[in-house]
């Protein structure tokens, strides 16, 4: 199966450029019919030897100042709706502006999978000013250089997975409830991941919730371990907490992993139902903190901020001020997801953590009946009608939740490429509000059906 890609992004950051690269001459047939005049441009993309649609909204006209002209704003949410992925191009050379955020958030609300270009960025240009990228809220930047073909390999190895994804769910059979219901009601343990840079203490948090330096010692009375994982009563119910290759090494020698891996980070999210991302108060919200974040949010996780250490911190409630802040500002994706400090040198906190993360867990989980929805539906479209678009009104008939971990939900649309972007915030944020769905990732999608 073959997948689709949308190429986004303001005027003038090389999309055009782009598709060239992916496409080369092999462009689908464009304007075939006389009279028809297509808007989105379509080719045939390879890149090593994966396969797949592209589609291009360059040539649009052009959005100079802070707002976004209707036209290109329909056709960037149509090509949207037409693919199953986007690249979103910023310019790595002039920095984020105020039409990229636009973009961004258009891309955010929609809920669609998202990975982030930063094109122009040949001989390591632009790299310096590719932090404030993070405040798009859609993870790192991939440095590419469209017109002089680098970075491509790690274009590939990014999309290579989207790719095996997307056959996985073509493949994958249609959800079903009870079986999700018999998992939570087995009182099965709940998995979490403590990740987090080196020296962040998640060695000292991990043996505080298993009770003294079990770990160092190896299995004991109430513990059992595997290779990956390490299972334990906390509080009264069972955890399976992955033990990173770090907190192995450390059982052994007094060596630290400069970093996480990548390939550790993704084992552990997606080992994980709940990833507890682990920082110290003294630099928490740092690049690679964000990006373990931005991970588990993409892999659908749930996710607990624990600022670690806190037994050091002297003015607590600015400090406490000053995290949210960059939590906000840096993960707008992630927003509503619970902050704990903790001290797990003294044990302070550690309740409230697990509290936290028990909550997310549920939250992860949750479904709405599908009767509920569908009053829910009727009572939010009659307050508050779908605007007419081009003369004709855009009907919203039914809704129905198709997936948990996380919570993801379908909605049939007369024409869902014609449903203002703002309406689909209004729907997502009035079922955060009423259904009390905080903190976890929503998964919006709106299908064509009467
Ligand atoms: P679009 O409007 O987003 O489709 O942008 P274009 O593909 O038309 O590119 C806009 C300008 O940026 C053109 O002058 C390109 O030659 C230039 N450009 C595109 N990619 C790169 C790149 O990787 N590096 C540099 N330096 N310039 C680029
Ligand atoms: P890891 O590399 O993330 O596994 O970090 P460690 O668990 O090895 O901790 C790194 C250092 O931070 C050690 O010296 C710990 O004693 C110290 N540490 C861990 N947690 C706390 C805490 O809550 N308060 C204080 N003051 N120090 C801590």
């Amino acid at each position: 199966m073959s997948f689709t890609l949308a190429i986004i992004g303001r005027p003038n950051v090389g999309k055009s450029t782009l598709f060239n690269r992916l496409v080369g001459k092999r462009l689908a047939l464009v304007d075939d019919q006389p009279g028809v005049t297509r808007d989105l441009r379509e080719g045939e993309g390879r890149l090593g030897d994966l396969r797949f649609t592209v589609v291009d909204t360059a040539g649009l006209e052009d959005a100079t100042d802070d707002s976004l002209p209707a036209r290109m704003r329909r056709l960037t949410e149509r090509a949207v709706a037409e693919s199953d992925l986007c690249l979103f191009v910023i310019d790595a050379r002039s920095g984020i502006t105020p039409v990229d955020r636009i973009f961004a958030e258009i891309l955010r609300k929609r809920g669609t999978e998202v990975i982030l270009v930063a094109n122009k960025s040949e001989g390591r240009a632009g790299e310096a000013g590719l932090y404030e990228a993070f405040e798009l809220g859609l993870g790192e930047p991939l440095a590419i250089s469209a017109e002089h073909g680098e970075g491509m390999g790690d274009l590939y190895a990014t999309l290579e997975p989207y790719a095996e994804r997307f056959e996985a769910a073509a493949a994958e059979i249609e959800f079903d409830p009870d079986a999700e219901e018999d998992a939570l009601a087995e009182n099965r343990p709940l998995q979490i991941a403590v990740v987090g840079r080196p020296n962040a203490g998640k060695s000292t948090l991990v043996n505080a919730v298993l009770g003294e330096d079990r770990l160092l010692t190896g299995p004991e009375a109430g513990i059992t371990r595997d290779a990956i994982a390490v299972t334990t009563d906390w509080g009264g119910r069972p955890f399976r907490i992955f033990d990173t290759a770090g907190l192995r090494k450390k059982a052994k020698v007094q060596e630290k992993v400069e970093r996480l891996s990548t390939s550790d980070a993704i084992r552990a999210v997606r080992f994980a139902e709940v990833v507890v991302v682990l920082m110290d108060a003294d630099n928490a919200f740092e690049a690679q903190d964000l990006r373990i974040a931005d991970l588990a949010e993409r892999e659908g996780r749930a996710v607990v901020f624990a600022v670690n250490k806190w037994d050091q911190v002297e003015d607590k409630p600015r400090a406490l001020a000053d995290l949210r802040e960059r939590a906000e500002r840096l993960l707008p994706q992630l927003k509503g997801t619970p902050l704990v400090t903790v001290s797990a040198l003294t044990g302070k906190g550690l309740d409230r953590l697990r509290e936290a993360i028990g909550k997310m867990h549920r939250m992860w989980n949750i479904r709405v009946p599908t009767n509920r929805l569908n009053r829910w539906l009727i009572e939010q479209t009659e307050m508050h009608p779908p605007p007419a678009v081009r003369g004709r009104r855009i009907r919203l008939r039914f809704m129905t939740q198709v997936r948990t971990r996380p919570p993801g939900f379908v909605a049939f649309c007369s024409r869902p490429e014609d449903l203002p972007d703002s309406y689909v915030r209004y729907l997502v944020n009035g079922l955060r509000r009423d259904f009390g769905i905080e903190g976890v990732p929503i998964r919006f999608t709106l299908r064509k059906g009467e």
